[in-house]
């Protein structure tokens, strides 16, 4: 090990919702001999990042916020404004930023086997020791731009959604957006109004969904924040949205309920086509041709009006190429632009070798980046076999396709400081590593589930659609009922005991 490194019973990597739930964890455990090690300048994670215009949840914040933490948010679907002001909110509750360093890129963690530590390393060539690792660097935390031809020569500004450029104005200016998933449909309303023109570059067709959105009054947000009130709203939320999985998910007594779901949705989606979309082709494309599921549905009452304003245009030829002055289209159009927009999402498991943002070692020299190239394996999404002491946050098939990710990740976390405070528990115990067939049979159990879901079945890519075996892995496809109860016990026998 290096001499000169720094040790921490715990280094925690990441300060997004997920590294700051495993402080506190620790915290609560009295455990204070930890460090959260962070890229960013400032603590964050996804409401640091993406600050582009209009970046709001789509999930209501009743539901997607810790459930231990009650803040009185003022919208029912917050923007990114206050969900970083969440975040900060935690931070000082919980004094977390004493223990945080940032500008901190984990660039390797090595296993040492005889001593049973972990050894970090970052960019800037710092070095930490630690028995635990919680990793908590994110899944969506890795902008993807596509390889478009002629993209260098442009000489206008870009940038991708996750990095968006508030040096840069684009009032009075000509927009282009790539892309049609949650962040399109999230800026195209935001900015339409305010640029000259805007030009949406469409991909596939989405489905989306009208929602209830609305501003709080100052009674509403103390009455909704009393603890049992708060409680109620929350399991209202929670079963609303557990009640829909059933549409993306095969139960043997819900095809009833699933086939009412699809259906209202698809009257609704093409009721709004009809009203808001003039062209018969454009009206056409954008109805899925995929079932409801197969990409994140969109809940939005903005984006299609904003889509039927006289200025902004929707390309659904593709992009034949980027050039110096715009955007060449597939079917031959020359569209001027000063501003070229990627909203085009982010790796995933899909794309290990980018997901992952630094090299994992494990016993015996294992690579986990290599392992994980064809098919990302784990045991419950948070430990995996050959890396002791090793946990992941947002492991494979971890992500939600249909409801709150802040649920999942409460449940992993609790799982990874029980797994910590057992290992203490035993003086004898160095580490653990889960058990192979364990992990094995977790795997298979996964896969067979998956098979019911429509993000397997379904004929259309997303993100998270299929990795190089045709698995899919970044989503679970478990209920989050489901998933919280399958992690709410840790069994020490599922684990080789490293003395
Ligand atoms: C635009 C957007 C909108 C979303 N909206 C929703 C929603 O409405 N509902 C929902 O349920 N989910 C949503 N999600 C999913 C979202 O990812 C989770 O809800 C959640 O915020 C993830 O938290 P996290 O802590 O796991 O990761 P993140 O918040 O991504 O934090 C990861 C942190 O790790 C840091 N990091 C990464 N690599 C390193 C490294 N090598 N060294 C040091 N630090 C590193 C990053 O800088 C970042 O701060 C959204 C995601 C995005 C990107």
């Amino acid at each position: 090990m290096k001499k000169d490194a720094q040790y921490f019973e715990t280094v925690i990597i990441g300060t997004g919702f997920s590294g700051l739930l495993a402080a506190i964890g620790l915290q609560k455990k009295n455990n204070h001999d930890f460090v959260l090690l962070e890229r960013g300048a400032d603590i964050g994670g996804t409401w640091r990042d993406n600050s582009y215009p209009g970046a709001e949840v789509d999930i209501p914040t009743g539901l997607y916020s810790i459930s231990f933490i009650p803040y009185k948010f003022k919208k029912r679907y917050s923007p990114q404004s206050e969900l970083l002001e969440y975040t900060n909110y935690i931070i000082d509750k919980f004094n977390i930023r004493k223990h945080t360093k940032t500008k901190q890129s984990v660039t390797k963690l090595t296993y040492n086997d005889s001593e049973c530590l972990w050894q970090v390393e970052t960019k800037s060539g710092e070095h930490y020791n630690a028995r635990f690792i919680i990793d908590t660097s994110g899944v969506l935390a890795n902008p993807k731009t596509p390889d478009i031809k002629g993209a260098e020569s442009f000489q206008g500004e870009k940038f991708h959604t996750a990095q968006w450029d508030h040096s840069v104005p684009y009032q009075g200016k000509r927009v282009g957006i790539i892309g049609s998933g949650c962040s399109a449909a999230q800026v195209v309303p935001a900015i339409a109004e305010q640029v000259d023109k805007l030009t949406v570059f469409m991909g596939k067709a989405q489905w989306i969904i009208p929602r209830s959105d609305r501003t709080y009054s100052a009674a509403e947000r103390f009455i909704t924040n009393l603890p049992g009130i708060r409680h109620l709203k929350r399991l209202m939320i929670f079963s609303y949205h557990e009640i829909r999985f059933a549409a993306f998910r095969r139960y043997p007594f819900t095809s009833k309920i699933t086939g009412f779901i699809k259906y209202l949705y698809a009257r609704t989606l093409r009721k709004n086509l009809e009203k808001y979309i003039d062209d018969e082709k454009l009206r056409q494309h954008m109805m899925p041709d995929y079932e409801l599921g197969g990409r994140r549905v969109i809940p939005s009452n903005r984006y299609l009006p904003a889509l039927s304003r006289d200025n902004v245009d929707v390309d659904i030829s593709g992009i034949e190429s980027i050039t110096p002055t715009g955007i060449r289209t597939k079917d031959g159009q020359d569209i001027p632009l000063d501003i070229i927009v990627y909203a085009t999402g982010f790796f995933a498991y899909s794309d290990m070798k980018k997901a992952l943002t630094f090299d994992v070692y494990g016993s015996g020299g294992r690579h986990l980046n290599s392992e994980w190239e064809n098919e990302a394996v784990s045991y419950k999404g948070i430990t995996v076999s050959g890396y002791p002491n090793y946990f992941k946050v947002n492991g494979p098939n971890t992500g939600t396709g249909h409801s709150s990710q802040l649920c999942y990740m409460e449940a992993m976390v609790n799982y990874t400081i029980k797994a910590i405070c057992a290992v203490k528990r035993d003086n004898t115990i160095k580490a653990i590593d889960v058990r192979s067939h364990i992990q094995s049979e977790y795997v298979t159990k996964m896969k067979n589930t998956m098979k019911l879901t429509v993000w397997q079945r379904s004929n259309c890519s997303a993100f998270y659609r299929k990795n190089m075996t045709g698995e899919v892995t970044s989503l679970s496809p478990e209920s989050v009922v489901n998933f919280i109860f399958s992690r709410k016990w840790f069994r020490l026998k599922d684990y080789h005991l490293l003395k």
